[in-house]
């Protein structure tokens, strides 16, 4: 897609829009905070396929529900935005694995492309995802991107 301005705030808030019935449906409470006013330049559906990536598969760590929290923050040169689910965890040796192209534990359904193609994006964008898990706890990924302004 083309490199368009545009809120990563406003971004998020649609994409909890469009995945609203599998975060109801799967019996999760979901909390958003998203205060992040920065504007950064990269395309919004390359955004969109991030963020709906980092939240679905928050979703499927938490078969039994639990509680998503999404957030957007201001930074130092960008902000951040995160996805966090008090789901299973990551194991620690499937943890080095999950970004690599067709990497998936899912049975069914599981590409193994999400991660893969979110850190090809963000990284194109002049970010990076960075992952913090607890196994029977939870995972946390925390994207930052930079702000449009910033060389
Ligand atoms: P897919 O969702 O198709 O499996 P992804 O690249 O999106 O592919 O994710 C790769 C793998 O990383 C998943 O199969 C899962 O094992 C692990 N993973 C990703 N996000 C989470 C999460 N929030 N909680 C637990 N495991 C996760
Ligand atoms: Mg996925």
């Amino acid at each position: 897609g083309s490199a368009n301005l545009l809120m990563p705030s406003e971004v998020v808030r649609d994409c909890l829009l469009l995945t609203q019935h599998q975060i109801d449906r799967a019996g999760i409470n979901c909390q958003m905070s998203t205060d992040s006013t920065t504007t950064v330049r990269m395309s919004r559906t390359e955004l969109q396929q991030v963020v709906v990536n980092l939240i679905l598969n928050a979703v499927h760590a938490m078969p039994n529900g639990g509680v998503l929290s999404v957030t957007t923050t201001d930074c130092e040169g960008g902000m951040i935005f995160s996805v966090a689910d008090t789901g299973t965890g990551i194991p620690p040796e499937v943890r080095p694995r999950i970004f690599d192209p067709f990497f998936t534990t899912k049975q069914a359904q599981g590409t193994g492309l999400g991660l893969s193609i979110s850190q090809q994006i963000v990284s194109r964008a002049g970010g990076q995802i960075t992952v913090t898990s607890t196994l029977g706890e939870g995972s946390c990924f925390n994207v930052f991107l930079p702000a449009e302004n910033n060389p």
